[in-house]
Formats: structure tokens, sequence, C-alpha cells
């Protein structure tokens, strides 16, 4: 097992000559062992010799990941976004970086091609988008949107956040995306016992930039969540295994229900991009989003009355979560702007976990009778 190299500093020969390690802002070989395993797993070419942590820069939080990629970008630019993304992260484009870096942010729905393309102007810096997106998991077509993006806006990076499919089902690298970006507080950590992020780049140049903003600005992960999100990693492909099957299963029951009104999951024919999943992912996640019968007071009540899925935000962990994003992850998002993208207060987000599938759906039953 990799040891957890609490050290802060690290002694020197002579002035400015270290034996590799400086200080831990910079370098740290417990961050650096689960950077380059995030990197590997998303498919980075980068050969440990060119870059040390082969374009994986761990970061404490997913939405500084997501910080650290737009401090890639100039004062004033424009970005064009997917319309459907976490809750936070729509925050920090609108609410803080618009303000702080005058950044023109541009929402559009990426599932029509057609509406992206026109969206892009040559001058635009970035492409940040989401696939499956959170909450209402619509399925965006990588390889289509990078297409578009390079004889569009040639200059753009294309960043995708894989967090909701984990390089178990998807890689976004392979697909010719610039950037992953992770919350490994979710899947690849899987243990709701720590909070933080992920950058992978399969560029040379990209990561050389990565390196030199995640140091200066110091977003960095502590040598101790390191090895928690490594140690989880351990075990990503078997749990995906399950929530994979687990969700397809529920995800089947709850449709043939009529007391929901709706189910939307990427691995359903019902979806309507299930086409593009079935080409781009390898399984369909642990995530499935309903619109239960009744509105938010049934929605209201299952929320309460269920005992084995834990009623609280996030998601991606062993213990399957239940949250309504109106009311909670997606609070941050004006109710216009949620009336307008179908964040409807009957729409109830589900995570499912690693427990016995019959258990969570004795638990959905009880809940929903
Ligand atoms: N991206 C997605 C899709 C998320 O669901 C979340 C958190 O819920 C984030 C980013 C932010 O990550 P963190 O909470 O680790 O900062």
């Amino acid at each position: 097992m990799p040891p957890i190299f609490l050290s802060s500093t690290y002694a020197q020969d002579s002035p400015g000559v270290h034996k590799g390690y400086e200080y831990t802002r910079s370098h740290n070989p417990t961050r650096y062992a689960l950077e380059r395993m995030v990197a590997l797993l998303e498919g980075s070419t980068i050969p440990e010799e060119t870059d040390p942590s082969r374009g994986g820069f761990a970061c404490s939080s997913g939405m500084a990941a997501t910080s650290l990629t737009l401090d890639l970008l100039d004062q004033g630019s424009r970005i064009v976004t997917g319309d459907d993304l976490y809750g936070g992260t729509h925050r920090l484009f609108n609410r803080v970086r618009e303000r702080s870096q005058g950044l023109t942010v541009v929402p559009v729905d990426m599932t029509d091609l057609q509406r992206f393309e026109d969206s892009l102007t040559g001058d635009t810096a970035l492409v940040w988008l989401e696939t499956p997106t959170n909450p209402l998991l619509k399925v965006l077509d990588l390889e289509s949107i990078v297409r578009i993006t390079r004889a569009k806006a040639p200059g753009a990076i294309v960043a995708c956040d894989n967090t909701f499919a984990t390089p178990i089902n998807q890689r976004p690298l392979d697909l010719g995306c610039d950037i992953v970006m992770h919350s490994a507080t979710k899947y690849l950590n899987g243990h709701s016992d720590c909070i933080a992020g992920l950058l992978v780049t399969s560029r040379p140049e990209l990561a050389e930039r990565i390196r030199f903003i995640h140091n200066s600005a110091g977003p960095v992960l502590s040598p101790f969540d390191s090895y928690l999100v490594l140690r989880g990693i351990k075990t990503l492909d078997v749990r995906l295994e399950r929530h994979n099957a687990s969700a397809m299963r529920i995800a089947q029951w709850l449709e043939a229900r009529d007391d929901i009104e709706r189910v939307v999951y990427p691995g359903l024919p019902s979806h309507p991009q299930h086409e593009i999943a079935k080409k781009q992912m390898t399984g369909f996640g642990g995530m499935i989003t309903i619109f239960v019968s009744g509105g938010i007071d049934r929605s209201r009540t299952m929320l309460e009355r269920v005992n084995i899925f834990a009623l609280a935000e996030s998601l991606g962990g062993v213990e399957s979560l239940v949250e309504h994003p109106a009311i909670m992850t997606h609070a941050s998002v004006p109710p216009e702007k949620r009336a307008e993208l179908g964040i409807d207060d009957n729409l109830v987000r589900l995570s499912i976990g690693i427990e016995d599938p019959e258990d969570l759906l004795a638990d959905l039953e009880q809940a929903l009778a």
C-alpha cells in the first residue's frame, strides 16, 4: 500500500538541490500515486518522464478542480456550457466567475447539436459539459461535440465532467475531449468519507499549464484524502458493476409502476439519448431520476419514508441516497431556470448503492405505498 506522506516539506542536500520533492503543495508522493492512477484510468497517454503525475491533478474538491480549469482562461473569455449542470458549477460560473473574471457564460442544450454549433464563436475559449447531466441525465454525444468545436472554435478547450459515468463507464479523452474533471467525492472515492476533485488531460502542454496553476493557486488535495480516494478506487470496477446492474433493475421496476410519471435512466430504451449512451458508455451508471405522480407532497412523503436510502445530498457512495434537487442540490439554480430546464418539484434523484437490490426495491415499495 502506498504510504501516506504527511510531510509538508522535504530536506534538501544543498540550497535549491532537492531529491525530487520540495514542498507538498508542489509535489507529494501519495498525491502523485492517486493522480497517476486516475490519469491511467482515464486513458492519459502522457508518460511519467514528461509529467510526474501523467496529466492527473488532484484538488481539494470537485469545485476546486473546476475552478482550476477556469484559471486557464483569460479575463473576459467566452465559455459555452451545458444547460443542465450541477448547481454548484452553475453558481461558480454565473455568480463568481462572471463577476471576478468577466467570463461570458453561454448555456445551451447540447443534446441539440445544431443549437450547440450555433452557440459557438471562433473566440470561444472553453466548452464545459457534463454527461450524463445532473440531475436530468441527458446524454451528450461527445465525439460530435468535439468535432463541431474543432471546426468552429479551434482554440477552445473541451472539458467534460465525468463524475456520473466514471472512467469505468465512459472515457471522454478517448472521444477527443481535452480535460476530464471528477468530483472524486462521488464514485472514485465511493465511501462518502472525503471531498476531492480531479482533472486529467492527455495533452502535455495543457498539463504543464495546469501544473503551474495547481501549484500557484494551491487547490491541492491533502495526502490523507489522496490515500482515501486511492483506496476507494481499488474497488471502483466491482462497485460500478453492482451500481450499473442494480440501477438498471430498479429503473425498469420504477418504469413499470403507474404512480411514477416518468423514469429517466440512460440504460432504458425510453431514454431520449439511449442510442448515444449505448455507443459511448460501457455501463449506464447508478443514477436514476424520477418524476413522482402526486407532485411535491407525494415526493416529500416518499423522501421522508425511505429507510435504507438515506435522504442526503451527494451520490456515488456504497450506500444508496435519495434527494430532491429543487430543494437541495440545485436550490442555487434560479426557480425560473429550473422550470425552463424541467427540474420540477416532483423530480427525485436516486443514487443506487451496492446494497442488495431486493432490499432497495422493498424500501422504495414501502416509501411509495
Ligand atoms: N460535478 C458534479 C456532477 C457533482 O455532482 C458535484 C457535486 O455534487 C460536483 C461537480 C462538485 O464536486 P464537489 O462537491 O466535490 O466539490
